[in-house]
This record gives structure tokens, C-alpha cells and sequence, in this order.
């Protein structure tokens, strides 16, 4: 069993504030948020980043996108909302389970990087 600790939210072993689940992905609240909406939205196979992935996840990823628009738009993100996954060490990647970040609920969100 992984130690991974998104492994062990998707498993239940960790708790979560699910907003979503399917077959292969699994969506929840970051504990963390920096914007009104931060959601956290994950394949439920584990796959260290977004560098890592090969055709054997194409699946599930394309999964993991179309669940994402409709997960921002349940939060009510309706005039838009942003995505991001940090990849590797100059990413600042901080946890290496792939995730992509839904950040929403302010008018505008701030600017992506401070210059
Ligand atoms: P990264 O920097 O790797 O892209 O983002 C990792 C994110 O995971 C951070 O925003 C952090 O707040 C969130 N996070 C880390 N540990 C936990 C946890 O145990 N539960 C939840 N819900 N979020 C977590
Ligand atoms: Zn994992």
C-alpha cells in the first residue's frame, strides 16, 4: 500500500471534504486554500507528476479535465476559474501525487506570478 498521502485520502485513510469522485478521479477541498474555491482534483492511480505521465494515463486524464470544468462550475465558478499543476522541483511541486489546482471565487483572481 502506498504511503503516498493523496494515495491515502483517495483510499479514506486520511480524511478529505470530497466535492467529487468517479471511477478514476478523486476531487477534494485543499486544507490549505488560497483562493475562495481551491479544490484539489486527482487521478486515483498514483502517478508522482504530470512529468511522469505516459499513454497508460490518458484515461484517466482526460477524465480528470472534463470532471475538473464541471467540479468548477458546481462551485459556482461560472464566469471562470483557474487551473494549475505544479510539476518538479522547479514547479515547487510539494506533494508528488499529480494534482491539478481549481482556484476560483474572487473577481478577478489575483495576477498568475508576482513580477
Ligand atoms: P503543490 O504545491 O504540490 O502543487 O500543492 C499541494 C497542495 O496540497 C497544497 O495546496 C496543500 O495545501 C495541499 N495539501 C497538502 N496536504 C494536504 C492534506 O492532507 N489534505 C488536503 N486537503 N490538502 C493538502
Ligand atoms: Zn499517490
Amino acid at each position: 500500500m502506498s504511503e503516498c498521502i493523496f494515495c491515502r485520502i483517495v483510499r479514506g485513510e486520511i480524511p478529505s471534504k470530497k466535492v467529487y469522485e468517479d471511477e478514476h478521479v478523486y476531487a477534494f477541498h485543499d486544507i490549505n486554500p488560497v483562493a475562495p474555491v481551491h479544490v484539489l482534483v486527482v487521478p486515483k492511480q498514483h502517478v508522482d507528476s504530470m512529468a511522469h505521465l505516459t499513454a497508460e494515463h490518458e484515461v484517466a486524464m482526460g477524465r480528470l479535465m472534463v470532471a475538473a470544468g464541471q467540479i468548477a462550475r458546481d462551485q459556482g465558478c461560472t464566469d471562470g476559474f483557474r487551473t494549475i499543476i505544479n510539476t518538479g522541483r522547479v514547479g515547487l511541486q510539494e506533494v508528488y501525487h499529480l494534482h491539478l489546482h481549481i482556484l476560483g471565487g474572487a473577481d478577478p483572481l489575483p495576477p498568475m506570478l508576482k513580477r
